[in-house]
Parts: structure tokens; sequence; C-alpha cells
């Protein structure tokens, strides 16, 4: 965090707003921004009113704020929900349209110019890496589900990584994030096209989740886990520039219709959709499989693949992440609300083997 004034500073900026989620605010971590700005005559205002999904309702009071108070920079401090929120009214603070069209399922993206305020963005989760990323995911009204805003113009302007701001991240949390962040390598790594870059990190990012959450979970203040942790995370969001898959288009609407963490969606689902995609890509399994630390030495290709799979249910075991979505408060009515949703969800589209809406409803009742 000792680079946190200097780089406010470095921005000229001279009165950000801060933007961040009430559970932060009570953890006492708001200070941790506040006052060393202080020390350099560096006033804050501060909206701390993000929601665990954010809806119009993080986005919108938080750019009057920053009008209100003449800000000129924003500084993002919190897990991909803060950041996510911070990205948007970034944007709304020069652009005028609703947020519904910068949708990026129509191009919206296109519309965003290089006008915004600069941003430092500060995760305290290691999770989904939305401080290296160029997308937002905010739920709106218009559209009835989480909606990607992407463009290179919402990449924060500088990202600090501080792995010990993750220390007081209570074990649940640390399991669910970090769940988030090894699903993105993993799907990364299996998403369609060429991307050898991406590959080679999306595999190191695996490997090192696997290495470093239970350590992460169990004591949280290892500073060597966070760190790995921390670091998987933004090869996460470095490697998902390639893709994404399945889990996350299944993962989506559990968020906007059951309000589940999403980190903890993706977790329980993984194992079901990379069983639905043994067929499709056997090879890269098997990959995933050493990085998940099993030993591969003369076993079959099937074998190792389904090995992997066995290794990312005795990660979550290991965790504490519950195994069926029946046991995080989802009902089972909410499957076929759901699947036109997951259907809508462009991530699927990369996804090794293509999933039909009848595979989207099997997997949601697999994993319920
Ligand atoms: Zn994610």
């Amino acid at each position: 965090m000792g680079q946190l004034a200097p780089s406010v500073k470095g921005l000229a900026i001279r009165r950000p707003l801060v933007v961040s989620d009430p559970g932060v605010a009570a953890c006492g971590l708001l200070e941790r921004v506040t006052d060393p700005l202080r020390a350099v005559g560096v006033e804050c205002a501060v909206f701390d009113r993000v929601e665990g999904n954010p809806t119009e309702a993080s986005v919108y009071p938080g750019v009057e704020i920053y009008r209100g108070q003449q800000c000129d920079g924003i500084v993002a401090l919190g897990g991909g929900s803060a950041i996510d929120a911070a990205k948007a009214i970034r944007l709304k603070t020069t652009h005028d349209l609703p947020l519904e069209d910068y949708d990026d399922l129509k191009n919206g993206g296109d519309l965003i110019t290089f006008n915004g305020p600069p941003l430092v963005a500060i995760p305290t989760t290691a999770g989904t890496g939305s401080e290296v990323g160029r997308s937002t995911v905010i739920t709106l009204k218009a559209t009835g589900r989480k909606t990607v805003i992407f463009s290179p113009h919402l990449l924060p302007n500088i990202a600090i990584a501080d792995p010990e701001i993750t220390f007081g991240l209570p074990p649940h949390l640390t399991a669910a994030t970090g769940m988030d962040a090894l699903t993105h390598n993993l799907e990364a790594y299996l998403a369609l096209g060429y991307h050898p870059m991406c590959d080679a990190i999306a595999l190191k990012g695996v490997e090192l989740v696997h290495r470093n959450l239970p350590l992460a979970v169990r004591d949280g203040r290892n500073l060597e886990a966070r760190t790995g942790m921390m670091a998987a995370a933004i090869m996460g969001a470095v490697a998902f520039q390639k893709g994404l898959g399945t889990v996350h288009s299944l993962a989506h609407p559990l968020s906007t219709v059951a309000g589940m963490h999403h980190g903890l969606t993706n977790a329980i689902l993984l194992p079901h959709v990379m069983r639905f995609n043994l067929s499709a890509a056997g090879k890269r399994l098997a990959d995933l499989a050493v990085a998940l630390g099993v030993d591969t030495q003369g076993v079959a290709m099937d074998s190792a693949a389904q090995a992997a799979v066995a290794a990312i249910e005795r990660l979550n075991t290991e965790i504490g992440i519950p195994a069926r979505l029946r046991d995080a408060g989802v009902r089972e009515e909410m499957i076929l609300v759901m699947v036109p949703l997951a259907m809508e969800d462009g991530c699927r589209l990369l996804n090794p083997r293509p999933t039909s809406r009848e595979d989207m409803e099997m997997l949601y009742r697999a994993a319920y």
C-alpha cells in the first residue's frame, strides 16, 4: 500500500472518490486508503455502498457523489464488485448514454472513448482479477441480466496488488474468491482458440491455486499463500482474455436469480462442467491434472482427464465448499428460470463442447 500516495499523485488526482462496499468499510480497510492520502494532503470523498452483485444502485449514486464533491479521479477498494462498480462510475462521469447502451452483446464498447478520469484499483480479494481486466459486469434492469461492458478504456491506470490487504479475508470468502481465480485460469485454458501465451499463464495460475488456496484458507496470515493467490487471480484475468466457458454462463444467472456469490457458484459448477467437457477436451483436461498436482506418469489420457475432475472435487471439499447448489440456497424451481439466461450469456460460446439448452438444464440439475 506504500505505492498508493505516489500513484495518486503521479496521476495528478487531487480529490479521489474512493469506491468500496460496506463489508470492506466495516473491516476498517477504508482507512488504509484515506489515511496515507490525507497524510500527503489529499482528502477523499467516499462511496461505500456497492452491492455484492452490483446493479445501477451501485453506480449512479456514486456518480452523484463524484460530481457533487468535484472529484477528479477514482480509487476502487474491494473485490470484483467494488472494482467493477468503480469502472462503471468512471464510465458514467463522461459518457451520457444509459449503461445498457454499452452492453458488450451489442458491441456497446465501440461507444466508449478514452476520456474517463484516472482509476487506481486495489483488490481486497484474490479472485476476479478485475483490477487488470477491461470489463465491468453490472446487473441492469433494462437487460434483466448480468451485463458485460467491455472496453480497453475501462482498464485501471494502476493496480495495487498487496497480498497483506487480504490477510483479514475470512476463510469462506478466501475459498469462494480463490475458486473464481481457479475457474478463470481453468476455463481460459479449455476455451477454444489459439493463444499459447494465455494457455501458459492459465496453467501456471491453476498450479498456484492448487498449491496456495488450501493454505490461505487455513491460515489467512500466511504471506506466501496470500501472495500466490494474488498472483493467480491476476493471471486468471489475463488468461481469460482468451475466453471463458460454460461454467461462467451457468454461474451468472445463479447470482442474479439466487443471489449467490460468484466464486461459490463457479466452485460448485466446475467439476460438473469439466465432466461434460471430457469428450471434447480430454488432452487439455489431462494437462490440467498435472497443474493440479496429479501424478500422470504412465496414466492414459482419459484417466488423467478424469483425475483432474476428481482433484477439483477434493480441493472443494478441503476448503469447505458445499457440494450442491441446494446447499447454497438455490431452489429447484429456479433452474428453468436460469436456463434461458445461461443460454443468452456469451461466455459459453468458447466452451470446448457446444452447450445446448438441454445441456444447461442437465448441468444445473446435476449441480443441484
Ligand atoms: Zn469469474
